[in-house]
Parts: C-alpha cells; sequence; structure tokens
C-alpha cells in the first residue's frame, strides 16, 4: 500500500449487483499520523527529522509570524540543527500569487520540507506550496474535478508538518487545498491524496490565543463540516459517525472556548472535534459550503462566518430531504426539543450566544451581484453532495433570503 491507492473510482462499481448493494460502495481514507495533547509542540524538531527534513520552509500568516512562539519555534529548530527559514505572505483568502511566492520562497532557500503553522488559510497556503515545488503544470490543471489529480507528479511533492492554531477548518487532515484564482475570482479546490500532511502536530495550547470571534466563526466551520457531511448524499457510516462525534463535542465546548479561551480542557475538544469534521467530510459538504466559496471569493469574508449565517436558511431549503437526520443529531445532541424545529431554533441560539449576526447584509454583502453568485454556487462542487439538487436561480434565491434575512423558526 502507498499513500495514493486511492484509484478505485465508483466506475469500478459492478454494475451487476443489485441497486440497494451499488449504494453501498465508497472510497475511504483515515490515515494521518497526528500527535495530540498540550506540549506536543515540542515534538517538532524530531517530528522534522523522522519526516528527513532538515531544512525547512515554516510557512504561516503575517499575524502569527509577528508572535513570540514562531520565533521560539524557528530558534528551537536552529538550535536543533535545523535551518529553518520563514514565509508569512499569506492573504485570509489565499490566492495563486501566495502560492507562487511560497514555491520561489521554498526553491531559492533550496529547502527540502515544509512546516504549515496556523489556521486555515495558511495550512492551505503550505500545503499548496508543498504540491507544486516539484510538479511542472500550473496549479490550476490540479482543480479538484474528474481524475485531475492523476496529472500530478507524486514524487515531486514535499514532505509537510501541519500545526493548526485554529480548532475550524482541519485542513491539517485534509488532502486539499483551497485557493483563490485572482483572475477568474473564484475558489479552486487543488487535491491530491499526497497533499496530506505526513504529520499533525495538534496543540491545543496554540489555540488559546484565538480572539472570541475567530474562536466562535471556527468552531462553527467545524460543525458545519459535521452536519453537512452527516446530511450530504452518499455511503460513508464510519464518517456519520465521525461527525455525529463531532457535533457532540462541539455543542458542550464551543460556547465554552468562546467565553472562556484560556481553557484547555475546551480547546483540546475543540481541536479533536475540528479534525474530526474534516475527516468526516471526506463524504462530502453541500450547500452551506457551496454558498460560502463564492461569497469568501467575491468579498474576502471569513469563512465560518459565512457558513455560520448561511446554514439556517440552507437547512429550511433542505428540510424535506434531512428531517429525519436533524431528528437524529437533536437526539443524540440531547436537545430539549427532538424535531426539527427545535434543532433551528438550538442553533439559533448557539449562533447568537456566539455574537454571529442572522443574515449577510449585517457583515456588508448586499444582493447586487445575486446572479453571479447563484452561478458560481451551483457550479461549486461542494453543490454535488447537497442532499437536494438546487438551479443557480434558486441558490440567488436563497442568497438574497440570507442576505436579508427573514425570521426563521
Ligand atoms: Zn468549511
Amino acid at each position: 500500500m502507498t499513500r495514493y491507492d486511492v484509484t478505485m473510482t465508483n466506475t469500478t462499481i459492478n454494475s451487476t449487483l443489485p441497486q440497494q448493494l451499488q449504494a453501498l460502495q465508497g472510497n475511504w481514507s483515515f490515515p494521518t499520523a497526528i500527535s495530540f495533547g498540550v506540549g506536543t509542540i515540542r515534538q517538532l524538531p524530531a517530528a522534522c527529522r523522522e519526516e528527513g527534513i532538515n531544512k525547512p520552509l515554516l510557512v504561516t500568516d503575517a499575524g502569527l509570524a509577528r508572535l513570540d512562539f514562531v520565533t521560539e519555534l524557528i530558534d528551537n529548530n536552529q538550535q536543533a540543527g535545523l535551518e529553518t527559514s520563514l514565509f508569512c505572505d499569506v492573504k485570509p483568502n489565499p490566492t495563486g500569487g501566495n502560492v507562487e511566492a511560497g514555491v520561489q520562497a521554498y526553491q531559492q532557500g533550496q529547502h527540502d520540507g515544509v512546516i504549515a503553522l496556523g489556521g486555515g488559510s495558511a495550512l492551505d497556503a503550505a500545503k499548496a506550496i508543498a504540491l507544486m515545488v516539484g510538479q511542472d503544470r500550473p496549479m490550476w490543471d490540479f482543480e479538484d474535478v474528474g481524475d485531475n489529480w492523476l496529472r500530478v507528479n507524486p514524487d515531486g511533492i514535499a514532505p509537510l508538518i501541519a500545526i493548526p492554531t485554529t480548532a475550524g477548518t482541519g485542513s491539517e487532515v485534509g488532502r486539499a487545498s483551497v485557493i483563490v484564482d485572482e483572475a477568474r475570482q473564484r475558489k479552486i479546490i487543488i487535491f491530491h491524496p499526497g497533499m496530506l500532511a505526513n504529520r499533525v502536530i495538534a496543540d491545543p495550547a496554540l489555540t488559546t490565543g484565538l480572539p472570541a470571534q475567530l474562536t466562535a466563526a471556527t468552531g462553527m466551520d467545524a460543525f458545519v463540516h459535521s452536519l453537512e457531511a452527516y446530511c450530504a448524499t452518499g455511503f460513508h457510516p464510519m464518517a456519520d459517525g465521525i461527525a455525529l462525534q463531532a457535533m457532540t463535542l462541539i455543542s458542550k465546548w464551543l460556547p465554552l472556548a468562546f467565553s472562556e479561551g484560556d481553557n484547555l480542557e475546551a480547546r483540546s475538544h475543540m481541536l479533536a472535534a475540528s479534525m474530526m469534521g474534516a475527516v468526516a467530510f471526506q463524504k462530502g459538504l453541500g450547500a452551506v459550503h457551496a454558498l460560502a466559496h463564492p461569497l469568501g471569493a467575491l468579498y474576502d469574508k471569513h469563512h465560518g462566518l459565512l457558513n455560520a449565517i448561511v446554514l439556517p436558511y440552507v437547512l429550511q431549503h433542505n428540510r424535506p430531504a434531512i428531517e429525519d437526520k436533524l431528528i437524529h443529531i437533536a437526539r443524540v445532541l440531547e436537545l430539549d426539543d427532538v424535531s426539527f424545529e427545535g434543532f433551528l431554533r438550538w442553533i439559533l441560539q448557539l449562533r447568537q450566544s456566539l455574537q454571529i449576526p442572522d443574515d449577510l447584509q449585517s457583515i456588508d454583502i448586499n444582493t447586487e451581484q445575486s446572479e453571479l453568485i447563484g452561478e458560481m454556487a451551483s457550479q461549486d462542487p461542494s453543490a454535488a453532495d447537497n442532499p437536494v439538487v438546487l438551479s443557480a436561480q434558486q441558490y440567488s434565491a436563497l442568497f438574497e433570503i440570507a442576505a436579508k434575512g427573514h425570521t426563521i423558526g
């Protein structure tokens, strides 16, 4: 077995099988090695050595690069004989230009591996840089469409150690990066199984510095990953189980991580849950992400915040297809009101307690580009997994409802 043994596609399904058995097929992959726990960051120099990295490029964002602990990490590495350089030219929604600049820094510094440190933006940029340091084709050729990923030269991918500093995207356990193509103003998903980190160091202490608003937005992103994965079409009972447990953890610990940022117990559970959400969404996502992606590309707003605002409107739209599943989630979360309405009300209360606004106009998104957003959402890869198929017009209409807001529940 190699890391790339995921070539079995659904086209290999035996079409002579009875329909109920044809539905029970999928490609499952959960192989990331994770060192989890407070203090595990101290394992970084040893982890570099184990992965054969002697001259790492540390990729992070400019905000984190200014913090003392990043300087300390680099000093520790230098003391261990690992010549480490810093690259921090990464936008909140990382761009193709950021990745190109990172590849250049990697090659000029003759690095032999990448340390990805940060939230989703820095991790996604770093994973794309590690992918692109040894490829001949432009990155957009590896957009997650069909079997484009087979165009990648897997031997050209640099080894990567991922260190999350937020509990949300779970990008540290994912095999894809979301990168903005500035020319087309689109968020593009770049995918290859070899983009999976060789090692994850998940130290909850690194997430205590996250401000409350970002804790809320990233935590809601993790929740939406789990919820959309659980409701997505497709057969993946392992992902379903992981998604349910992630939602249980988030429902219990996100409010505490939000109100008590230094609570390491809450931060630990949230960091675990965010990775679980990302593992679960191998199964798929849905219309919340299909809308959040174009909104992020066009308005440069926080991804988790967009998801959290759009979520209840999408749930209402999807209701006929997901009501039973939401009732089950309500039961698992031990909500007082085990019903669709009860679940929706609980989401609204959670959102309010995290000071997340009810509509998109509250974060300066108006309906001017409604048609374009509907078009982009309907073409977003996440749209394919939504339990209800929406046309571009339906996405536009849904977006307008989320923009203006209306009373729910
Ligand atoms: Zn997300």
